[in-house]
């Protein structure tokens, strides 16, 4: 069914108005090309809309949508787009049903508590979510057949303003739905499909919205709607609630009520992909539907157990939910039962063997209901592998089944265009569709065709580019008297593009130790003040709003970046989004990653950089262990420590930009050009761009769990097909199906 409200686009022309399909499909974003089609439009209404092209179509005045209309040249563009357009939603198409296309595939539900797809759907915290987008946008790519489950955050995360003294405030900004790229659901009356979490009490209700990433949905959950009382309703308002219980109602809302809504969607020949713990209630539902259908417990658990892949994130606590017994007796008293199991079985399957009595852990559920896990870096499935093992006892730690799929990044989306254009002008002759093979390594080597003054010139500009839109942002908050001159100093004002400009970008969380470069101030201030090859730091990154270690690290950075003696070197950006992500990977020279190791489990942010010529200079912790080859950037701090590791890494960080990175880059040729560092920029690229691509990392995911999946899933539907019809015929016709058993979509929305 169409969902897109027509009749809010009735102004835009016939002849045009495929542009409404385009504006809901997210398929715009990573294909510059269709982006072009808005921007062409009129620039200031692109920019005024915050290139959202739901809302600029909406905005803009008839008038421009009529010149388009009749100008020969942009319907020649649009048609040639919109063909392409439509070519690529076929969904029968693509790499994978070419690799796979014979047999019969699930389609894998992929849950997620946060998805970052663009700056226009507020649905992100951080790397989890870009992971999350960009896997699903490569899907998309690929043609493989997969649906998201996620929230619809009303509020969204929080909207960072710093004040005159460096105190992070969150602003909550609520989002405008309307001017947002998603759609309401339908059911079959054509209303907003609500769907009631089952086995809650007193009931929680969803409506159901979408965002449509190519040929790939996601459905997003909202409890902000009438039915709901009022606490209710603030359940999907914001990512990641501090309270415990609300948080808890969350993860219910999440695995259980998404579970529900594919299946009142009919989604039901499914394997299950969980993006982290938060939505491994998932699980569980999957296992009760199979017990109401008559399957012993353990046959259900194992049938789930085969068709379900958990990928774990992180090592650092905070990032595995536990909640206590009387919580999860409160809400799940009346779900033991349904499960066909007692109070201690249902516990047991949240146990943390090592802390038996901490509660319920999400992670210990998910790892227990899942066959196949991943980390997301090499290291960081060691890490796991140690972390787990309580779960395997008597396994020895390298056989504990917890393997990895490093990372990786959607290429389409990251690189910059006026990047991919120079690839096209120099790669294109020797390869026209390298885009397509882009995972293939040799491609990359076309790399070194490009003259060092053409790629130079344009990281220049892009450098440029990205200092004019820091100082226009501040700019109109200025002028809207939002801003101190304080604000002003700190922000950004005194950046200059000749200088080499380190960025440090990523949530404030205390491992990934932003302050560690302050470490010896007085060495850093020489470094950033050098009269004759100074040096510039550019930070960003929001606090998680309860934390206020975070909070106390970026004042501190705050006020350096406030204090004369380092001569406007250093600046803080505000309120770090997709948005700013994009212009901070394009346009810094460096980009500097220092967190404790071993607790990054992958870091994404620093493929996005060097995808773009940006050098990294990083700690050997997450992807840079297996990224780093001598020649495309710095590494340190490889090494076990057992004094003071700041001190260490920090002496490491000083020295390497000191004696390597600072010199490189300011010896310059004759023409002005710093060859050497070009020829790392080269190096950078190759080297990273297509094995931390999400292209590789999707097909490993493939390779590596589908033939499994694909076994397991069959022998699920059997089993389930053999449950149904047993039921059916021991229960009589009439009382067949209904809700809460599987085989039996539709019926359960309100
Ligand atoms: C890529 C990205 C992240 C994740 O970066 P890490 O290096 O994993 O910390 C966070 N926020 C935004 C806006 C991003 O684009």
């Amino acid at each position: 069914m169409d969902t897109i409200p027509r009749d809010h686009f009735s102004h835009v022309p016939e002849r045009i108005c495929g542009l409404v399909d385009l504006a809901y499909n997210l398929w715009w974003s990573w294909n510059p090309e269709a982006r072009v089609l808005f921007k062409q439009l009129n620039q200031e209404a692109w920019k005024k809309s915050v290139h959202n092209p739901v809302r600029m179509l909406r905005e803009i005045p008839t008038e421009f949508l009529d010149q388009a209309a009749a100008n020969p040249e942009y319907l020649h563009r649009y048609d040639i787009i919109m063909h392409r357009f439509r070519r690529s939603m076929d969904t029968t198409s693509g790499w994978f049903s070419e690799a796979y296309g014979s047999i019969s595939t699930p389609t894998i539900a992929y849950f997620s508590a946060e998805y970052g797809l663009h700056h226009s759907l507020p649905f992100y915290a951080g790397g989890l979510g870009f992971l999350a987008g960009d896997h699903l946008k490569e899907c998309s790519d690929l043609g493989i057949p997969v649906v998201g489950v996620g929230f619809m955050y009303s509020k969204g995360y929080l909207h960072q303003h710093i004040r005159p003294d460096g105190w992070q405030d969150g602003i909550s900004e609520p989002l405008d739905r309307d001017a947002a790229p998603i759609t309401r659901v339908l059911d079959a009356n054509g209303e907003h499909l609500v769907v009631q979490v089952p086995h809650i009490d007193p009931p929680i209700y969803v409506a159901v919205w979408q965002v449509q990433v190519g040929r790939v949905p996601i459905y997003l959950l909202d409890t902000d709607i009438g039915l709901n009382d009022p606490v209710n309703r603030t359940i999907s308002s914001q990512l990641y609630t501090g309270d415990l219980e609300q948080r808890l109602r969350q993860e219910i809302v999440l695995g259980i009520g998404g579970r529900k809504v594919l299946h009142v969607l009919g989604i039901e020949y499914a394997a299950v992909h969980l993006n982290e713990g938060h939505p491994a209630f998932a699980l569980l539902e999957r296992i009760r539907e199979r017990v109401a259908s008559g399957m012993t417990f353990e046959q259900a658990l194992d049938l789930v157990r085969g068709t379900s892949i958990f990928t774990t994130h992180t090592p650092v606590p905070a990032g595995h939910d536990v909640f206590p017994f009387d919580l999860i007796d409160r809400y799940f008293g009346s779900y033991y039962p349904s499960l066909g199991i007692d109070r201690n079985t249902f516990l047991q399957l949240g146990l943390h063997p090592e802390n038996p009595d901490g509660g319920f852990n999400m992670t210990a559920l998910a790892l227990r209901a899942s066959a196949h896990h991943n980390g997301v870096s090499r290291t960081n499935g060691a890490v796991a592998r140690q972390m787990w093992r309580c779960l395997w006892p008597g396994e020895p730690e390298k056989d504990v089944p917890i393997d990895h799929v490093t990372n990786g990044v959607h290429v389409p989306t990251w690189m910059n265009e006026r990047v991919r254009e120079l690839f096209d002008r120099r790669i294109g002759p020797v390869c026209p569709d390298w885009m397509a093979v882009h995972e293939d390594p040799a491609i990359w080597e076309l790399v070194e065709e490009i003259p060092d003054k053409d790629l130079w010139q344009l990281h220049t500009w892009l450098k440029a580019k990205l200092f004019v839109r820091m100082r226009e942002r501040k700019r109109v908050k200025w002028s809207e008297g939002q801003e101190e001159p304080i604000n002003l100093v700190a922000e950004g004002s005194f950046l200059n593009p000749s200088v080499l400009t380190i960025g440090f970008a990523r949530r404030f969380s205390t491992y990934k130790r932003a302050y560690l470069i302050f470490e010896d101030p007085e060495r850093l201030k020489r470094i950033l003040t050098n009269p004759w090859r100074p040096v510039q730091i550019i930070f960003a990154g929001k606090a998680h709003p309860a934390d206020d270690d975070g909070k106390r690290v970026l004042q501190e950075i705050y006020r350096y970046a406030q204090r004369p003696e380092f001569a406007g070197r250093i600046a803080f950006v505000e309120d770090y989004n997709e948005q700013m992500a994009q212009y901070l990977v394009h346009g810094v020279d460096v980009w500097l990653n220092n967190p404790l190791p071993p607790l990054e489990a992958s870091g994404t942010s620093g493929m996005k950089a060097a995808l773009n010529g940006v050098l990294n200079l990083s700690i050997l912790d997450g992807w840079w262990v297996e990224g780093y080859n001598g020649r495309n950037g710095w590494a340190f701090g490889g090494e076990a420590v057992s004094c003071n590791r700041d001190e260490v890494d920090a002496g490491a960080i000083y020295r390497l930009l000191e004696e390597e990175v600072v010199p490189r880059y300011y010896s310059r040729s004759i023409d002005g050009i710093p060859h050497d560092w070009v020829r790392m920029m080269k190096e950078s690229i190759k080297s990273n761009g297509p094995q931390f691509s999400a292209r590789r990392m999707v097909k490993e995911y493939v390779r590596k769990y589908y033939p499994a999946l694909q076994t397991a899933a069959e022998a699920d539907l059997r089993a389930c097909r053999v449950a149904e019809a047993k039921r059916a015929r021991e229960s009589g016709p009439e009382s067949g199906g209904g809700s809460g058993t599987i085989g039996f979509p539709g019926g359960d929305s309100v």
